[in-house]
């Protein structure tokens, strides 16, 4: 017989959760540890004791409720921490269908050997320390720099967010210091992009994640008067810059289509109506699916930017603050995926995921895998944020299937 969730009470759950932090800007604004979202922990908490499951909470603020059992758990999970103007999908949806489905597993007596686990995992958009803090924790790869003085984020120091909180930079250390046998870990998610909308496919088996590199870099001029100096002798460090991020897109849609460069931030010196700019600060990030592309853009990327810095009279220096290896996803994963996607008569696409997820950190752990549900017009980070309760429904099935084989 096959076991199905109830999509009354996860759509019920998902609104509820996104009441809290409500932006009056619009959206929802519940980075992790904001007074919103230490709310949003009492509210989780109470529904995972609420459906008998044992909650517990590490020192980074993880959060997990368990059906015991015997051996390594099967995990599922999210994140419950939004970005600023987010949506109420993004993360807690892939939170609340495993709450549901170990609350079926729960009421059904469903027969599952291993122990199962749902998580939600902290600061998963990075709003703190860089991406994924919670599942770095989990997974042992934190180190102290990256605590203590975050890496891309500028803000108050970490220390300071979490006066108030019953976390410190030791907990959250402490945390990270073992690395747990866990049999398995899925997450279900939007997809953030417009594939399976575009397609009419309510459910998305994601084969693999893409990498990426965060650098920060600067071109290095020199100041000069905008009325005197000619514009042969200047060394205009936003021009350096221009024409950088005009090749380097050019030159990844040309050479390697399909991976993806972007400079998102840029900070000029001194920023003056009249003064050449003697210095131009920027993020450049890319990614890829591919290890091997990835790091052929690095090499690519940079040579460039010194080509055009010295034939403009400029220096330039970049350095890495963050990178993520991209993930394929297991085959016994995908497997299961696929089988229980045609036993429950679901359609499916099989599709790369281009954003960034904690199961993608899993994935050194054990083996993960990725469920997306359509995100319509592929709009996410976004109060528009939104998807199909149908879509929902069928993805969570899904994902009751895949645990209950992996638990089996
Ligand atoms: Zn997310």
């Amino acid at each position: 017989m096959v076991q199905r969730i109830n999509i009354d009470r996860l759509s019920r759950d998902i609104e509820a959760l996104g009441r809290l932090g409500t932006d009056p800007a619009g959206g929802i604004s519940r980075p992790s540890f904001s007074r919103a979202d230490l709310e949003a922990r009492s509210w989780l908490k109470a529904r995972l004791a609420e459906a008998g499951l044992a909650v517990r909470q590490d020192g980074a603020g993880n959060i997990f409720g368990r059906a015991e059992g015997r051996g390594k758990p099967v995990m599922v999970g999210s994140h419950i921490d939004t970005v600023i103007r987010g949506g109420k999908f993004d993360g807690a949806t892939g939170v609340l269908a495993g709450l549901e489905c170990l609350r079926v597993v729960r009421e059904s007596d469903l027969p599952h050997s291993r122990p199962l686990e749902v998580v939600a995992f902290t600061d998963e958009e990075g709003s703190l320390t860089g991406d994924f803090l919670g599942s770095r924790a989990f997974t042992g790869q934190l180190n102290r720099e990256l605590v203590e003085r975050g890496l891309t984020h500028v803000g108050p120091p970490l220390a300071e967010i979490l006066k108030g909180t019953e976390f410190t930079v030791e907990s959250i250390l402490e945390a990270g210091r073992n690395r747990p046998e866990v049999e398995a870990y899925l997450e279900l998610h939007i997809e953030q992009g417009s594939q399976l909308d575009e397609e009419g496919i309510p459910v998305g088996i994601v084969d693999r994640i893409s990498g990426k590199r965060y650098r920060v870099c600067s071109f290095i001029g020199k100041a000069s008067h905008a009325g005197t100096t000619p514009l042969e002798l200047r060394q205009d460090a936003f021009l350096g810059l221009a024409d950088f991020a005009l090749k380097s897109t050019q030159h990844i849609a040309t050479q390697h289509y399909g991976s993806l460069v972007t400079v998102g931030k840029v900070t000029l010196h001194p920023g003056v109506f009249s003064i050449v700019p003697a210095q131009a600060d920027f993020t450049l990030e890319f990614r890829s699916a591919s290890g091997e592309i990835l790091r052929a853009m690095d090499k690519e990327l940079l040579a460039m930017a010194e080509d055009i810095a010295r034939t403009r009279g400029l220096s330039y220096v970049s350095k890495v603050i963050d990178a993520t290896e991209p993930v394929a996803i297991p085959a016994r994963i995908l497997d299961i995926l696929k089988e229980e996607c045609q036993k429950l008569g679901t359609p499916y696409l099989t599709l790369p995921s281009g954003a960034g997820h904690d199961a993608q950190i899993l994935s050194t752990l054990t083996d993960a895998g990725m469920i997306f549900i359509p995100s319509p017009d592929g709009i996410s980070h976004s109060p528009e944020e939104s998807l199909r309760w149908a879509d929902l429904e069928k993805g969570a099935n899904l994902l009751l299937a895949a645990l209950l084989r992996l638990a089996a």
